[in-house]
């Protein structure tokens, strides 16, 4: 199974890696590709660049087993949205089970995202907890949600998509906003991101 973290990654942070790492042990993936996206259509514009951003996320994996940088969204340019990056990834790896991993507030706005009703039929969702927001329970969530939600998760290597699971993971309370904002202020940000990103971003006066 492969899984697939999208996200601005302004900057990449353990808030990141670390459930990346959960999930990644907890389904037995085979690896998890990070995919910055070039242009993210819901929100504002990124502060660091597309290449700024793809080379921090590049030196956060590179030490860590089965992550890897894809870099498909920022090759093909325009907004970033993710039922056609989910698309190519499908042409890519054929039957493979491809899991969607999304933190529970990106997941809360899903039906928000250009032709969200694709994504069951391209991959699993799974579903990070995230501090702050609580697991909706029962009726709270949409039917198609209900009626998708595997709770074992050795069943979604069964299949090639169509799932959703919830994935505990642990929480950390850390967030790009307030790493750009303690940075724009002075503040220390040490130990929320890996150090060789932490020196490229000194390095480079990103967010000062
Ligand atoms: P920003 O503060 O700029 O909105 P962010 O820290 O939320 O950024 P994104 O790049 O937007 O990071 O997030 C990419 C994905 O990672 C999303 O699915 C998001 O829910 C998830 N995520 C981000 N931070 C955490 C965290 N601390 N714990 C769990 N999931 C997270």
């Amino acid at each position: 199974m492969i899984g697939i973290l999208g996200g601005t990654f302004d900057p990449i942070h353990y808030g990141h890696l670390r459930p990346a790492q959960e999930v990644l042990r907890a389904l037995d993936l085979d690896e998890i590709r990070f995919v910055p996206a070039a242009n993210p259509p819901h929100r504002c514009a990124p502060v660091a660049t597309a290449a700024q951003r793809r080379r921090m996320v590049e030196l956060a994996v590179a030490d860590i087993a089965g992550f890897i940088v894809d870099d498909r969204e920022i090759g093909r340019g325009g907004l970033s949205y993710t039922v056609p990056t989910l698309e190519s990834l499908r042409r890519e790896f054929g039957a493979q089970p491809l899991c969607l991993l999304l933190g529970l507030d990106a997941f809360e706005g899903i039906e928000t995202w250009y032709r969200w009703q694709r994504l069951p039929e391209l991959v699993h969702i799974v579903v990070m907890t995230r501090p702050g927001w609580t697991r909706p329970v029962g009726g709270a969530l949409p039917a198609w949600v209900r009626e998708r939600i595997e709770r074992e998760p050795q069943k979604l290597a069964l299949t090639a998509a169509g799932n959703i699971y919830f994935q505990t993971v642990t929480s950390l309370d850390i967030s790009a906003t307030k790493i750009r904002e303690a940075l724009a202020a002075g503040r220390p940000v040490e130990g929320l991101m890996p150090s060789a990103v932490l020196e490229y971003l000194h390095d480079n006066r990103i967010y000062r």
